[in-house]
């Protein structure tokens, strides 16, 4: 076997890949103030660290000592840690009690085996088929996260951990007394197991980061593109959402048929005026709510800005969008609008403008939709005008 194969060379790799992962969390978990569960995930590698530490310094002081059971009560310890780290990414209910009690049963029982005179490779196996259960119990909740929607960093932090559930299982196995034969056997055989639990540590650590800037990513999208009074989209959050429509519009052989009603409340200054502005953000966000109770799960109810709202129907024609409107607006009207101020009377001028087939520019059909909205306040408002 060459040299850099060594077992002792390969536990010092083991050790530093850790001691890497776990400066990098460090720094992290520093930046994110804790959120994400990171606290959990640095633990889970200071546990590989710590106990790979101690068993070298006790190699070093010749303690009789069970040094490979400290080894791997570290694996079952970082198993239980990246299991709540997991949960907390997720916003899982943690489960902190059972987990913890798990973590325990197995690291004593593992010593247990070892003090009671039983050979070393039981009480490895034990602790390796415990940490290997600790990571089924990881996957589980991924594979579910994974339903909901594609993602690379969460499909690498999976593999990682079926591979790692595996790999401890196969180690578990192997480990037990009279699975190899020859000692020299046995030395490739755990060079080989070292060299697949060093990747593994890595690529969970690698997955871990992609994960958290990719959850970063999507605050950043959120806070850009949503309103963050009423939590609607907002212009920018259309303009996005527009883009990708009309992109896979193009490729199809159906265009876009969109319907658009510009909402304005009536006399809403006077909300303000008379109550206070957090009494009207009080009435705006309400409205947010029921604008998003109203439309489908494909439509879209949009804050343009101020007290003006846009709901956008897809393959909807003229007449129904009216009605719709109509219908959205006596809405509005007939339940009045809880505030701290005590019940409020809101009511709404609405325009709605269609699409014809020949698909006009969005541009041009909320202009018509404002100008149709204008006409209606005109007109007196509290009421629905088709442009
Ligand atoms: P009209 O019937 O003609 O629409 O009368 P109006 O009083 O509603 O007039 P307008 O639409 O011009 O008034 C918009 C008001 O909305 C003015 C502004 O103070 C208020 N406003 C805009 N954004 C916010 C907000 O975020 N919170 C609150 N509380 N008020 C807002
Ligand atoms: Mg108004
Ligand atoms: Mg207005």
């Amino acid at each position: 076997m060459p040299p850099f194969l060594h077992i002792d060379t390969l536990l010092l790799v083991y050790l530093m890949a850790a001691v890497l992962m776990l400066l990098v969390l460090v720094g992290g978990a520093w930046q994110a103030q804790g959120r994400y569960g990171l606290w959990f995930w640095t633990g889970a590698f200071a546990a590989v660290v710590l106990a790979q530490s101690a068993r070298d310094l006790l190699v070093f002081l010749g303690s009789p000592l069970p040094l490979h059971t400290i080894g791997h009560i570290g694996g079952v310890l970082s198993s239980g840690l990246v299991l709540l780290g997991v949960r907390a990414f997720l916003g899982l209910r943690l489960y902190w009690v059972p987990i913890c009690v798990a973590m325990a049963v197995m690291s004593l029982v593992s010593l247990a085996v070892v003090s009671a005179g039983q050979p070393l490779g039981v009480s490895l196996s034990l602790s390796l088929y415990g940490a290997g259960l600790l990571r089924a119990l990881t996957l589980w909740p991924l594979l579910r996260a994974l339903k909901a929607g594609p993602s690379f960093p969460l499909s690498l932090m999976a593999s990682d951990q079926m591979l790692s559930m595996l790999a401890h299982w196969g180690r578990a196995c192997m480990v037990m007394p009279g699975a190899v034969d020859s000692a020299n056997q046995t030395e490739q055989a755990n060079a080989l197991w070292l060299l697949a639990f060093i990747a593994l540590l890595l690529t969970q650590g690698f997955a871990l980061l992609l994960l958290v800037n990719e959850r970063l990513q999507q605050k950043i999208l959120a806070l850009v593109e949503i309103d963050p009074l009423t939590g609607l989209l907002n212009r920018r959050g259309l303009d996005q959402r527009l883009l990708g429509l009309h992109q896979r519009a193009a490729t199809s052989e159906r265009p876009l048929q969109l319907a658009a009603a510009m909402l304005d409340l009536d006399h809403f200054k006077q909300i303000n005026d008379r109550h206070g502005h957090a009494v009207g953000d009080q009435v705006l966000v309400e409205l947010g709510r029921r604008l998003r109770n109203h439309v489908r799960p494909n439509d879209l109810a949009v804050r343009l800005g101020g007290e003006e709202f846009v709901v956008l129907w897809f393959d909807v024609g003229n007449d129904s969008a009216v009605g719709m409107a109509e219908r959205l607006r006596q809405s509005l009207e007939q339940a009045p609008f809880e505030t701290d101020a005590g019940p409020m009377r809101v009511s709404a001028s609405v325009g709605v403008a269609s699409q014809g087939a020949a698909g006009e520019p969005l541009e041009a059909l909320l202009k018509r939709a404002d100008a149709a909205m204008y006409e209606a306040k005109r007109a007196g408002r509290h009421r629905v005008v088709s442009a």
